[in-house]
């Protein structure tokens, strides 16, 4: 070929080769494609997750490094990652469900999923029953011929109730049903709910997995490769694909995800005890305080109780709007799993389209504080409480 004008070398860049050396941290693939040397390689890649690389909206191998990663992690046979959380659980629900199927769905839901199930019954024709998080007996009675999926969270916002994944998983597979778990309140390293039964795993990765609110992300985890598949099958035509940088950055977050949850645990832990003895407080809800209703399966089914809890304040919404405005430290702001502690009140904000009825099925107060503890010092934390009750 003749000299190449500068026309087309600025479009055809050089790549050179590692020459026998590799980078240590997983590299950034920002490229929508693959360039292949044999067709037949090409339309193989096409059809199956574990082909060569085609296209990013079936794979990439930064976002299949965050795949592997969290499948690893949760102990499962294979992991689709998504642009977020609710991409992960869209789906699971439409890849795994057909019109007029029933599910069975734990009472307190992330208020995105409760949504997303309103949305299946209103346009497919769908059915859901729901039943609490801890009673396996609900469940079975639940049970209908067109029963299909059961639907969990390992520990529900804002009240933090934890669901009794093995009794729970164990009456869904007796059924046929596939369970399906949103373990993003406890991460891996608090809970593995394949380990307990569960089918699939859902995470918003835009929490505690990327752990620095600089990224959306979600995945579904499959303990089964055929499920895997299937669902990958059908991501690759929803389009909720994770993006590669996006995927990094949950790489990069993900390797100090246990230190991470030790300290967030454990500031929610000084932070639940010291406010439940505080007179301005009527109730925390935190599963490792003895007095939640779910300590004892908490403490039987996690190593430690997450850094989420919610607090109900003696003088009620009032109240609650004013410890919001009175905080310095502590952010006003959605979302959790950040660096940064970040509360919210959840009847004004994130369920402020539930009904009186429906804030009681949450066990929300209409001044519940939500809190999402960070990983700044206890102290400096506990010192901004103290003066905001004050
Ligand atoms: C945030 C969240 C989601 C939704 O995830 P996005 O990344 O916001 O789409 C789902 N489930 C739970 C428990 C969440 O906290």
């Amino acid at each position: 070929m003749t000299e190449l004008r500068p026309e087309t070398r600025t479009v055809h860049l050089p790549q050179p080769p590692l020459n026998g050396s590799r980078p240590i941290a997983v590299p950034l693939y920002q490229t929508s494609g693959f360039v292949f040397d044999d067709p037949a390689v090409f339309a193989d890649g096409m059809n199956r997750p574990d082909g060569a690389f085609v296209y990013g909206r079936l794979s990439n191998p930064t976002v299949r490094a965050l795949e592997e990663a969290v499948a690893g992690l949760e102990g499962g046979a294979g992991a689709v990652a998504t642009g977020s959380g609710m991409g992960a659980i869209n789906a699971v629900f439409l890849g795994l469900l057909q019109p007029g199927d029933h599910l069975i769905a734990q009472k307190a839901l992330y208020g995105g999923t409760a949504a997303v199930i309103n949305d299946l019954v209103a346009r497919f024709g769908m059915e859901v029953t729901y039943v609490p998080e801890d009673d396996p007996e609900a469940l079975r009675a639940a049970v209908r011929p067109s029963t299909k999926l059961v639907y969990l969270e390992t520990i529900a916002n804002p009240v933090t109730q934890v669901a009794d994944l093995p009794g729970m998983c164990a009456a869904a597979r007796e059924a046929g049903l596939v369970s399906v778990v949103d373990n993003t309140f406890a991460s891996p390293v608090l809970c593995r709910p394949i380990e307990h039964g569960a089918d699939v795993v859902v995470h918003s990765t835009t929490k505690y997995l990327s752990g620095h609110a600089d990224v959306l992300g979600g995945i579904a985890v499959f303990a089964d490769d055929g499920l895997y598949r299937k669902v990958w099958k059908f991501s690759t035509h929803l389009g909720a694909t994770a993006d590669p940088f996006a995927a990094w950055l949950t790489l990069r977050g993900i390797q100090t995800l246990p230190l991470r949850m030790e300290r967030h645990c454990a500031n929610a832990r000084e932070l639940a005890v010291r406010l439940d003895a505080h007179p301005a407080v009527a109730a925390v809800h935190w599963p490792g305080l003895p007095t939640h209703p779910s300590y004892a399966l908490a403490a039987k089914l996690l190593p430690d109780f997450g850094g989420v809890f919610s607090f109900d304040l003696v003088g009620g919404r009032a109240a609650g709007e004013r410890f919001m405005s009175s905080v310095r430290l502590a952010l006003l702001a959605p979302s959790l799993g950040g660096v940064e502690t970040l509360i919210m009140q959840p009847s004004t904000t994130s369920h402020k389209s539930l009904t009186a009825e429906e804030l009681v099925r949450h066990g929300i107060e209409e001044g519940t504080v939500r809190v999402a503890v960070g990983i700044e010092h206890v102290e400096d934390l506990w010192a901004d409480f103290a003066q905001a009750l004050a």
